[in-house]
């Protein structure tokens, strides 16, 4: 029987897609007309200060996430000064937070998930900061037992530390632990090698794709029910 239910962050309880894109805007107009490049520019700095980052911290930890430094990077290449970078980051994260919106069914499927008796927690691969900020801003924070950022593990998804470490805190067997995640790799693939129970959260035929034995779900509002039939 299932005891806990354990979930990913972006694009599963909230759209990341649609929040980063104004956010992303927001931070490019203010950086072009700060420091005077085009969007070009910006795009292809942006990405580039993506792989330094990458490169200077070995890229499998939770500082890859880490946007504060990401500007500090691009200031550094340009020879600005970096007195810049909070700034940025304020704005990229002020905008995100405003434009975020909860999945469909999201608070109400925590709810009743709770209601089942499950210990709901979360295995993120972020820094701790900023997912407590977007759950306490979804209004999801209240249903939460624990979490687990990569930050806290020292270790991404898929990788199985994060894993074994949600299962740790969920206080019983990786076998009776859920992990519900958008990313085949990242969620689904990574918690099934951990020997937790992983349930895909796939939109339109991208469920016929799924390996023999994942099950999938189209939206939150369906995933009590699956939970309690397992
Ligand atoms: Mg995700």
């Amino acid at each position: 029987m299932l005891k806990a239910a354990i979930f990913d962050v972006d694009n599963t309880l909230y759209d990341y897609d649609a929040a980063h894109a104004p956010a992303y805007r927001a931070l490019s107009a203010f950086a072009c007309e700060k420091l005077s490049l085009t969007q070009e520019a910006f795009d292809e700095l942006h990405a580039a200060a993506s792989r330094m980052l990458e490169a200077h911290s070995g890229g499998h930890c939770a500082a890859i996430h880490n946007r504060l430094i990401r500007y500090q990077l691009m200031l550094e290449s340009l020879g600005q000064p970096i007195a810049l970078a909070p700034a940025m980051a304020e704005l990229y994260w002020g905008t995100l937070l405003r434009q975020m919106r909860a999945c469909p069914g999201a608070r109400e499927s925590l709810a009743r998930i709770k209601a089942l008796g499950l210990t709901v927690g979360i295995g993120t691969n972020m820094t701790a900061d900023w997912q407590f900020s977007k759950l306490e801003r979804l209004g999801l924070l209240p249903y939460i037992d624990f979490m687990v950022s990569s930050e806290e593990a020292g270790a991404e998804k898929p990788d199985r530390r994060l894993f074994d470490l949600c299962v740790k805190k969920a206080g019983c067997d990786a076998g009776e632990c859920a992990f519900i995640g958008d990313s085949l790799k990242g969620d689904v693939l990574g918690a099934r090698n951990a020997g937790l129970r992983p349930v895909w959260l796939c939109q339109g035929s991208k469920a016929d794709t799924a390996p023999s034995g994942v099950l999938c779900v189209q939206s939150l509002d369906t995933l009590p029910e699956l939970l309690a039939s397992l």
